[in-house]
C-alpha cells in the first residue's frame, strides 16, 4: 500500500512499491497486490481493512504519509482502523530530539526545540510488535500485528524506506523464505498472439508454474516468463515452450 496524493495524482512514480515487490519476491514473500491510495483518512482505513479481511494475505507493507506536515495521516488513519489510541512513543521522541540538537549543532537548523511537526512523527498507535529506528531520517517505521496479519509501515522517503527495509525489517522479520524459480524464454519478432494456443495448454499442464508473455517494442523481443515453486516444474514447462514455440 503506498500512501500519497502525490502518486495517485500522477506527480510521483511510486517507485517504493516496485522496489518492495520486487526484493519481496527476492526473499519468498510474493506480492499479491499493489495499491496507492490517496491521503485521506477513511481512504487508508478502508483499504487497510480490505487487506485484513482477505484470508490469503499474511503480511501488509504500507508507505508514505509518515511526515510531519498535516497532509500526512497513515498512522492516526490506522490507529483508528485497529482501534487503538495515539501515543507519542518515547524512544522515537528522545531520537528525533537527538536528531534535532545534532542537526542543530552542524548549522543545518535554526533551533536545537523538537517543534511541533517533529513530534508528530513520534505519535504512533499505541501497542506495536516493534518500531523501527530509521538511521536516515526522523519519522519511524512500526510494524503491527492484527488478527494474524502482520502489517509494516514505512516513511516514503525511498532511501528511508530502503535502509529501514534491508537493515532492520529484513533480517528481523523476513528471514527463512524461499523465493520462487524464475526463468525467461526471448524470442525475437515472435508474434505474440500465436503463443495463445499453446500458453493455454501450460495452464492445463502446470497450474503450479505461472506464465506470461510480455512483448519488448524496444527490442522487438517477446519474453515469455515462468515463475513457480517447484524449480523442477517450472524447467519442464520451459522444455514444452521451446519444442512447441510457434516461431
Ligand atoms: P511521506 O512519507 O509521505 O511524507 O513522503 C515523503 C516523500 O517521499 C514524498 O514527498 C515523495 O517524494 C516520496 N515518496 C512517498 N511515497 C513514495 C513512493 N511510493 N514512491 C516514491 N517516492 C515516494
Ligand atoms: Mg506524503
Amino acid at each position: 500500500m503506498a500512501i500519497g496524493d502525490e502518486l495517485v495524482g500522477g506527480f510521483t512514480l511510486d517507485t517504493n512499491s516496485h522496489w518492495m515487490a520486487e526484493r519481496l519476491r527476492i526473499l519468498g514473500y510474493p506480492v499479491k497486490r499493489v495499491t496507492q491510495i490517496r491521503d485521506k483518512p477513511h481512504e487508508i482505513i478502508d483499504q487497510v481493512q480490505r487487506e485484513l479481511a482477505d484470508a490469503e494475505i499474511t503480511d501488509v507493507f504500507v508507505s508514505g504519509g509518515l511526515g510531519p506536515t498535516p497532509d500526512d495521516r497513515t498512522f492516526p488513519a490506522l490507529a483508528d482502523a485497529l482501534g487503538k489510541e495515539l501515543v507519542i512513543w518515547e524512544e522515537t521522541r528522545a531520537r528525533i530530539e537527538r536528531r534535532v540538537q545534532r542537526m542543530h549543532s552542524m548549522g543545518l537548523l535554526e533551533s536545537p526545540e523538537v517543534t511541533e511537526g517533529n513530534l508528530r512523527m513520534a505519535r504512533i498507535p499505541d501497542g506495536p510488535a516493534h518500531v523501527f529506528k530509521n538511521r536516515r531520517g526522523m519519522a519511524p517505521g512500526a510494524v503491527y500485528q492484527a488478527d494474524g496479519t502482520r502489517i509494516f509501515v514505512l516513511p516514503g522517503v525511498p532511501m528511508e524506506m530502503k535502509g529501514i527495509f534491508t537493515e532492520e525489517l529484513e533480517p528481523e522479520f523476513l528471514a527463512g523464505g524461499s523465493a520462487a524459480t524464475v526463468r525467461e524464454l526471448r524470442f525475437t519478432f515472435a508474434v505474440e498472439a500465436r503463443f495463445y494456443p499453446l500458453m493455454r495448454e501450460l495452464e492445463a499442464l502446470f497450474p503450479d508454474v505461472s506464465v506470461g508473455s510480455y512483448p519488448n517494442f524496444e527490442t522487438k523481443e517477446l519474453v515469455i516468463r515462468c515463475v513457480g515453486l517447484d524449480p523442477k516444474r517450472v524447467e519442464e514447462t520451459l522444455d514444452v515452450i521451446r519444442k512447441r514455440a510457434p516461431v
